[in-house]
């Protein structure tokens, strides 16, 4: 059946006339709330009020305007169904076969700074998304749009379809108009909730960004949702994968830690290795990529400053996964471009903002909800933190500075050695401390460096002195941790009887 019919209701203006004009020019009668009929009665088109359809006002500032059975009713009245026709007809109730609304923007007026609580509450729309679900309950008839970008392809179907538009796109579009009022309403209750962690429901509904080409392994589908395109560009090569998205996510978290230029490597989101310079990307280069010249082999690498054509040279050279930089040079772009299997990421300055969003994983039966850990704790005051008769020498402070930012990036139990600018050995990921320990000293005698005089970081407390004494043994001087073990005097006495100078933060960073 032609649609004869259509409500339109929208806050958001843009596409309207063009539409509705596109309807009246198929012989579709026009029903519209005040600000809407207004526009389009000024355009010209005939347009009959939704006040004058239902014979009520709109009422109280507009909180209530179409919420009324004859709108409800002709939205939600199954067409083959004979009781239903006959209670419409009894009580005047005819059909609406089509509606386009879009509602008061709460997102855009909840983002506003200083937002107040009424008008943040004024701009909660009821009667838009109750008549999204009355005709998105019954698509079986009713085609709804909740988003203007779908005005043309409606108009073209209704022109090549006999004013009607089909089954599928009437299924699609109701489909749209449940996540988009899903979404609304945990905006709502966001905004009224504060303490997003301890919601007493959780909800969360995103668009999805994408579907991906398999999750850990191939027998396992993945898919992205949310506005991952807000913070990161790619600007060349295959798209990402769902572990090249975890991976870019730690690459990225880890990078902002530092405010020099940095290079970091990544593989499976641990570092392998970063370096930082005073000026020569290059140089930050040489020293994340000494530190372990094996694992890089696939890895990610990630900078935070601009990709020079001089780092891309040298970084062409071996076989990398994918490089993230805040932008590339055009020469570097140029030359990196040549590898087909090499991804470039642009990482946008707006991605620090979701280093605060909560951390969400699957538990059984739910979810699990976490503040972020969005900076590296306890190092202010460092001086003051001395556990050990000797205190930390200028140099070793530094380095502990260095190597807390990393280790807070290393899965636990995580061990760095570093110096003031580089890292020089990492043991990520350990069930025992110790062993984490004994990587990290192995793996900084493989890459042929010495750890003679280097600082060691733990990301939590030294359980027993035997991880500290491995350290000490393979030559670190000086030790960052959080402290807080039972066994705290026992690893005190350990660090004085080798001349360490050992600091504790307070705070852990446990990356589980
Ligand atoms: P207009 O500019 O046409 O006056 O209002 C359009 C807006 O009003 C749309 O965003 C639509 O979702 C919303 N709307 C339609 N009916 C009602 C209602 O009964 N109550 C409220 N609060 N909003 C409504």
């Amino acid at each position: 059946m032609p649609i004869a019919r259509a409500l339109l209701s929208v806050s958001d203006k843009t596409g309207l006339l063009d539409f509705a004009k596109g309807l009246a020019e198929l012989g579709v009668e026009l029903l519209s709330t005040g600000g809407t009929a207004k526009h389009l009665k000024e355009a010209g088109l005939k347009v009959i009020d939704v006040s004058e359809h239902t014979g009520f006002p709109e009422m109280f500032d507009g909180r209530v305007k179409t919420l009324h059975p004859k709108v409800h009713g002709g939205l939600l009245q199954r067409r083959d169904n004979d009781e239903d026709k006959k209670n419409a007809q009894k009580h005047d109730i005819p059909v609406i076969d089509l509606v386009a609304i879009n509602l008061y923007p709460f997102e855009q007026t909840v983002a506003k700074k200083d937002v107040t609580l009424e008008e943040a509450i004024e701009n909660i729309d009821i009667g838009g998304p109750s008549m999204l679900r009355s005709a998105a309950k019954n698509h079986r008839w009713v085609t709804v749009i909740s988003d203007p970008a779908d005005y043309t392809v409606v108009l073209e179907e209704l022109k090549e379809n006999k004013g009607d538009t089909t089954l599928a796109t009437r299924e699609r579009l109701a489909c749209k108009v449940f996540q988009r009022t899903s979404s609304y309403d945990a905006a709502i209750a966001s905004f009224l909730n504060k303490e997003a962690v301890t919601q007493k429901t959780f909800s969360l509904s995103l668009p999805l960004h994408s579907e991906l080409r398999y999750g850990d392994n191939p027998h396992q589908k993945s898919a992205l949702y949310g506005n991952f395109s807000d913070y990161f560009v790619k600007l060349h090569g295959k798209d990402l994968s769902y572990t090249n998205i975890l991976d870019v996510h730690s690459a990225a978290a880890l990078i902002h830690e530092f405010r020099r230029p940095t290079v970091a490597i990544l593989k499976h989101t641990n570092p392998c290795g970063v370096g930082c310079a005073d000026e020569d990307l290059r140089e930050a280069w040489s020293k994340a990529f000494e530190t372990d010249k094996q694992a890089p082999f696939g890895g990610v690498i990630v900078i935070n400053r601009s990709m020079t054509v001089g780092l891309a040279r040298i970084i062409s050279e071996i076989f990398t996964d994918i490089i993230i930089a805040p932008d590339f040079d055009a020469d570097a772009r140029a030359l990196l471009q040549k590898k087909k299997n090499l991804r470039l990421i642009q990482m946008l300055p707006e991605v620090t903002k979701t280093f605060s969003d909560p951390i969400i994983r699957s538990a059984p039966g739910g979810v699990l909800v976490m503040d972020s850990d969005p900076r590296a704790l306890g190092l202010e005051d460092l001086e003051n933190k001395v556990k050990t008769q000797r205190p930390p020498t200028r140099d070793e402070l530094e380095a502990m500075r260095f190597a807390w930012r990393v280790v807070k990036h290393v899965k636990s139990n995580a061990i760095v050695f570093a110096s003031h600018d580089r890292t020089l050995g990492i043991g990520a990921g350990q069930m025992s401390r110790v062993d984490s320990c004994r990587i990290a000293v192995w793996k900084a005698k493989e890459a042929g460096l010495s750890l003679e005089g280097s600082v060691v970081a733990s990301d939590a407390m030294f359980p027993f002195a035997d991880g500290l004494i491995a350290c000490a043994e393979a030559g670190a001087t000086a030790a960052i941790q959080p402290g807080g073990s039972v066994r705290d005097e026992e690893v005190i006495a350990a660090a004085d009887e080798r001349k360490m100078a050992m600091v504790f933060t307070g705070y852990r960073h446990f990356l589980h």
